[in-house]
C-alpha cells in the first residue's frame, strides 16, 4: 500500500498472533492499516517478527464477514442482526428448557480479548448455567495448567522472557522457539551470544539445535525418560541444591524413588539420545548459578503432558531453579491470548483467576457479582463436548473464534459433532467450521476494537483501535453483550474499560492492574492492589503453593506406537510463516507465496526404503484417514519419524487421535500418531 507518511496516522497496539506480544505500532491511512512498525515494550524490546510486522492483510481483506448470516435450506444466507441474535436466544432457550443448560457448550478464544473472554464466561455460567466453556488452551497447554498448579501452586511461566537473558544455561525442549516464538527465540540468541549455555531436547534438528551445546535428538513421546535421568544422574553426582530442597519443598523421598532406576544407559533406550551426552545435559543443566527451563507444544501435546510438565518442574526444583532471575519452568503459551482466556475463566473448572466451580468462596463471590446462582460441577472439555455432540448429548455448540475443523484431532470425528448439533460460530473469515454453522456472527479483528491480552509472561497489555470494523461485523463483547440482556443477564457496558473494571473486581491477580496503569506498559499478574508493581519473576521467597511439590512420575510408552499397520511416528508442529489455522496468515500473499502447501519431512533412510524422491506425492494414513502431501527430504528428523506441520486443511489432524487423552486435563497426544507412509502418485 503506497502512502505518505504525513497522512497516516499512528496506533500504539500488541500484536494479534503469537503469545510473546510484541508492541506495534499500527500506521493508518483512513480507515486502513497500511505498515505496522515494530514499538518498545518489555515484552518485546523493539522486535517484531516476520508476522507481526507484514502479515496485516487479514484486516481489511474483501473476504472478511460483514453481515450475519443464518442457515435456510441448508444454504448460509444474510440475515440482519437481530434475527441472528433472536434466533441464537431462541435455541438457547428451548435447548435449555428441553435438555437441560448441559446440553450446550461454548468455546471461547485464544484470540480475542481478556473482556471478551470474560463475557463468554459470564455468558455460559452466568446467563445459560452450564460449566460447558472451554477453549484450544486444552489443545495446547491444558497440562501445564494441570502440571504447575498441582507442584508449584501456579500454572504460569515463571520468568519473564527477556529474562531468559540472566540464565546461565538454557534448556529447551519440545519447543522450536525460533519458529513459533520468534522474538524469544532472538533473546535465546542473544543470550547464547553472551555466553549462556544452551541444551535442547527435540525429536528434530530444528534451527537452534545447530547452535547448541548440546542436542538429544529424543524420540516423540520420551521426554518423562530424559528428565528422570538427568534428576537420577544429578542426585548420584550430589548436584541437587540440598539447602533449597529442605526450605522448599515436600516429598523429596518420593522424588529420589522414582528416579533409582531410571540410569542414563536405561534412558538411551527409551530417547535414543547416548547416555553419555544426558549425563552431560544433567550436570551442565544443575552445575549453574542460574539455569531456565523453556518448553512448548513437544512437551504438552502428550497424552502424558501433565507428567511430562511435572518432570520438569522435579528438575528445576531438584536444583533450586525457582524463584530468581535466569532461572524457572518456563511455558510458552502459544496464541496471542491464550493466557488471558485461561486467566479470565474460559476452563470448564475454574471461573476467573482460576478459582474452582465448586469453591463456596467462588460461588459466594460470584453471585454477588452477578446476582445470579452458579453451576458447580465442573463441565466438558473441548475434547470432550465435540465427541459429546457427535454422540447427540450436546446439541448446540457456540464456538467464538476457534477452528476446531483444523486444529483439533480426528477431523473427520469433529465434523460430525459439529453437523450434527445447532452450531454458532463467531469469527472474522468464514472458517472451515463456520462453513458448517447454522448461524454465523461477524466479528471484529483486534485492530478494531480496545481491550486488554495477557501475553505469555502474564503480562496485561492494551489493545487499541485503530480502524473501523467493515459492514456489520461488531466487537466480541457487544455481540456477546447484546446475548446477556435477551437471556436477562443485564448489561450496559459502555465499552471494554468498563469490563475490565468489573474483571478486577472478581479475578484477585488482576485487582491492581487498571487501563490508566498500563496506557504505557504492560503489568505482570499477580497484582493484588493498585499499590502493587506486579510479579515479573514468580516464587521469589516462597514458592506460590507454600512449597514445591515433586511429583513422581514414571515414563510409559506412547499408546500409537507398535501397530503393526501403522509402524511409523508422525509428529506434527508449527513453521515461522503460518499462524494456527491459518485464518489470518493464509489471506497475506507475501505469505502465502513462501509457505503456499502442506509437505511432510521425511528423513533419507526411510525415503529410499520407501522409494521417495523429493517432491513426490505420499501418502500418510492412521487409522482415523489419510493425507496425501508432498515430501521434503531431509535428516532434520530421525529415520523413523516423518514431521507435518498442522495448519493446513485435510492436514496432520486427519489422522491424530481424539479419543486417547491425558488423564489429568484431557489433552490429546498430537505429538505421536502411528502411521504408514507410502509413496503415491495420485492426489
Ligand atoms: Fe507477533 Fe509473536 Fe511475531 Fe511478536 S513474535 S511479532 S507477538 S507473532
Amino acid at each position: 500500500e503506497k502512502y505518505r507518511y504525513w497522512e497516516t496516522r499512528e496506533v500504539k497496539t500488541t500484536c494479534a498472533y503469537c503469545g510473546v506480544g510484541c508492541q506495534m505500532k499500527l500506521l493508518v491511512k483512513e480507515n486502513k492499516v497500511v505498515e505496522i512498525l515494530p514499538d518498545k515494550g518489555a515484552a518485546n524490546e523493539g522486535l517484531l517478527c516476520v508476522k507481526g510486522r507484514f502479515a496485516h492483510d487479514f484486516i481489511g481483506h474483501p473476504d472478511r464477514l460483514t453481515t450475519p448470516l443464518i442457515r435456510r435450506n441448508g444454504t448460509l444466507e444474510p440475515a440482519s442482526w437481530e434475527e441472528a441474535l433472536n434466533l441464537v436466544t431462541e435455541k438457547i432457550q428451548t435447548i435449555r428448557q428441553e435438555h437441560g443448560a448441559d446440553a450446550i457448550a461454548g468455546f471461547s478464544s485464544a484470540r480475542v480479548t481478556n473482556e471478551e473472554n470474560y463475557l463468554m464466561n459470564k455468558l455460559m455460567r452466568g446467563a445459560i448455567g452450564t460449566n460447558n466453556i472451554d477453549h484450544c488452551a486444552r489443545l495446547c497447554h491444558a497440562s501445564t495448567v494441570a502440571g504447575l498448579a498441582t507442584t508449584l501452586g501456579s500454572g504460569a511461566m515463571t520468568n519473564p522472557m527477556a529474562d531468559v537473558k540472566n540464565a546461565e544455561v538454557i534448556f529447551i525442549t519440545g519447543s522450536n522457539t525460533t519458529e513459533a516464538h520468534p522474538v524469544m527465540g532472538a533473546y535465546v540468541r542473544q543470550a547464547r551470544k553472551a555466553g549462556s549455555k544452551l541444551i535442547v531436547a527435540d525429536p528434530r534438528e530444528i534451527e537452534l539445535a545447530e547452535e547448541a551445546d548440546l542436542f538429544l535428538k529424543i524420540r516423540p513421546g520420551s521426554s518423562v525418560a530424559l528428565s528422570n535421568a538427568m534428576i537420577h544422574v544429578i542426585l548420584q553426582e550430589k548436584l541437587e541444591n540440598k539447602t533449597f530442597i529442605e526450605e522448599h519443598t515436600e516429598d523429596v523421598d518420593q522424588l529420589i524413588a522414582a528416579v533409582a532406576e531410571c540410569t542414563p544407559e536405561w534412558a538411551e533406550t527409551v530417547t535414543g539420545v547416548p547416555a553419555e551426552t544426558i549425563r552431560q545435559a544433567a550436570r551442565m543443566y544443575a552445575d549453574s548459578h542460574a539455569s531456565s527451563i523453556i518448553y512448548s507444544m513437544g512437551i504438552t501435546q502428550h497424552v502424558n503432558g501433565t507428567e511430562n510438565v511435572m518432570s520438569l518442574s522435579n528438575l528445576a526444583l531438584v536444583t533450586g531453579n525457582l524463584g530468581k532471575p535466569g532461572a524457572g519452568v518456563n511455558p510458552l503459551r502459544g496464541q496471542n491470548n491464550v493466557q488471558g482466556a485461561c486467566d479470565m475463566g474460559a476452563l470448564p473448572n475454574v471461573m476467573p483467576a482460576y478459582q474452582p466451580v465448586n469453591s463456596p468462596e467462588t460461588i459466594a463471590r460470584f453471585k454477588e457479582a452477578w446476582g445470579v446462582a452458579l453451576p458447580q460441577s465442573p463441565g466438558l472439555t473441548v475434547t470432550q463436548a465435540i465427541p459429546a455432540a457427535a454422540e447427540g448429548s450436546v446439541k448446540m455448540l457456540y464456538v467464538m473464534g476457534e477452528n476446531p475443523m483444523i486444529s483439533d484431532p480426528d477431523t473427520h470425528h469433529v465434523k460430525e459433532g459439529l453437523e450434527k448439533a445447532f452450531l454458532v460460530v463467531q469469527d472474522i473469515f468464514l472458517t472451515e467450521t463456520g462453513q458448517l454453522a447454522d448461524v454465523v456472527l461477524p466479528a471484529a479483528v483486534f485492530a478494531e476494537k480496545e481491550g486488554t491480552f495477557t501475553n505469555t509472561e502474564r503480562r496485561v497489555q492494551r489493545v487499541r483501535q485503530a480502524v473501523m470494523a467493515p459492514g456489520e461485523a461488531r466487537p466480541d463483547w457487544w455481540i456477546l453483550m447484546q446475548l446477556l440482556n435477551r437471556l436477562g443477564l443485564e448489561s450496559s457496558y459502555k465499552g471494554p474499560k468498563d469490563i475490565f473494571e468489573e474483571i478486577r473486581r472478581v479475578a484477585p491477580s488482576y485487582a491492581g492492574i487498571s487501563y490508566d496503569r498500563i496506557e504505557e506498559e504492560g503489568l505482570c499478574w499477580p497484582c493484588p492492589a493498585e499499590s502493587h508493581g506486579g510479579t515479573p519473576i514468580l516464587h521469589v521467597g516462597k514458592i506460590a503453593r507454600g512449597a514445591g511439590l515433586f511429583k513422581p512420575v514414571q515414563w510409559q510408552p506412547s499408546p500409537e506406537l507398535g501397530q503393526e499397520a501403522y509402524p511409523d511416528i508422525m509428529t506434527t508442529g508449527r513453521i515461522l510463516y503460518h499462524f494456527h489455522t491459518r485464518t489470518m496468515t493464509a489471506k497475506s500473499p507475501g505469505i502465502e507465496a513462501i509457505a503456499p502447501e502442506n509437505y511432510v519431512e521425511i528423513h533419507p533412510e526411510m525415503a529410499s526404503a520407501k522409494g521417495i524422491q523429493e517432491g513426490d506425492l505420499v501418502a500418510i494414513a492412521s487409522p482415523r484417514g489419510e493425507i496425501r502431501v508432498k515430501a521434503r527430504i531431509t535428516d532434520r528428523v530421525d529415520a523413523q519419524v516423518v514431521f507435518v506441520p498442522f495448519h493446513w486443511s485435510e492436514g496432520a489432524n486427519v489422522l491424530t487421535n481424539g479419543e486417547v487423552l491425558d488423564p489429568y486435563c484431557k489433552i490429546p497426544g498430537f505429538k505421536v500418531t502411528g502411521v504408514n507412509v507410502e509413496k503415491t502418485g495420485d492426489l
